[in-house]
């Protein structure tokens, strides 16, 4: 058993028993590590907001090579997220990015690079203006599955390589743009000009900037496609619940 340290992002947390926790951290130096605080329901305030979803705090935990649970000792706040955000639709979004990384990242291997990227990501939630939240989401989203090894292909057929549809048609089980003899096998989607323009800066420029590459009446259009492709590619991914009480109230633009 060995004492370990590490900087992580809280992504949810359970009750144990009447006066314990579970904490499912996400860690830079460790990866998904699940925590428990023993405790931490009797005197909440012996870890302050470090344990709560959202903050990003740095924590000192006995690891055990073989266990699925690793005892925290000690959890200092660096950055306590959730407190700071007071509105509904930051909130969903930024829950967003925790389902996400929860969904799609895998057991204790850690990915320093997704880790920052989930950390910027959420200081940009917390501070930009509310109609960059759907670009900041999607970016996030496009961001991830690359690190993960499922870049959307935009430059040529995501399917054979040859030259592109002038169409601008979006293949998800293919993983990108595709040609016109591969279009013909169907499960395209036809983006619209800007969608795809905005598509491409997403998924390249820092995730902070993304409010300036998406108009929010696109925002609709590219979600749905980034969803599929993400569908496609990772089992667990259904989408994100976070965001469906948002969905129901904004209507969806027709693909043009
Ligand atoms: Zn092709």
């Amino acid at each position: 058993m060995a004492l370990v340290r590490s900087e992580g992002i809280v992504l949810k947390t359970h009750a144990l028993g009447d006066t314990s926790r579970i904490v499912v951290v996400y860690m830079r130096d460790q990866g998904l590590t699940r925590l428990v605080a023993k405790g931490a329901r009797k005197t909440p305030s012996r870890f302050g907001f470090a344990l709560e979803p959202l903050s990003r705090g740095r924590y000192v935990f006995y690891y055990k090579p073989d266990r699925d649970l690793h005892l925290l000792s000690q959890a200092d706040t660096l950055a306590p997220t959730g407190s700071r955000i007071a509105d509904l639709a930051r909130l969903a979004h930024a829950e967003a990015a925790l389902e996400l990384v929860d969904k799609l990242v895998w057991g204790e291997e850690p990915h320093a690079e997704l880790y920052d990227l989930l950390a910027t990501t959420l200081e940009s939630i917390a501070a930009a203006p509310e109609a960059s939240l759907p670009a900041l989401t999607i970016a996030f989203e496009l961001q991830v599955a690359s690190l993960l090894g499922y870049r959307p292909r935009l430059d040529a057929c995501a399917d054979c390589g040859r030259a592109l549809s002038p169409e601008r048609l979006f293949s998800p089980a293919r993983g990108g743009l595709v040609c016109d003899a591969c279009a013909a096998d169907g499960g395209t989607v036809r983006l619209s000009a800007d969608a795809l323009a905005g598509l491409a800066l997403l998924l390249t420029r820092p995730v902070h900037e993304a409010g300036q590459y998406l108009e929010v009446r696109r925002s609709g259009e590219i979600l749905r496609v980034v969803e599929a492709f993400l569908k496609h590619h990772f089992q667990r991914f259904q989408g994100l619940r976070s965001l469906e009480l948002l969905r129901s109230l904004t209507t969806p633009e027709p693909v043009a």
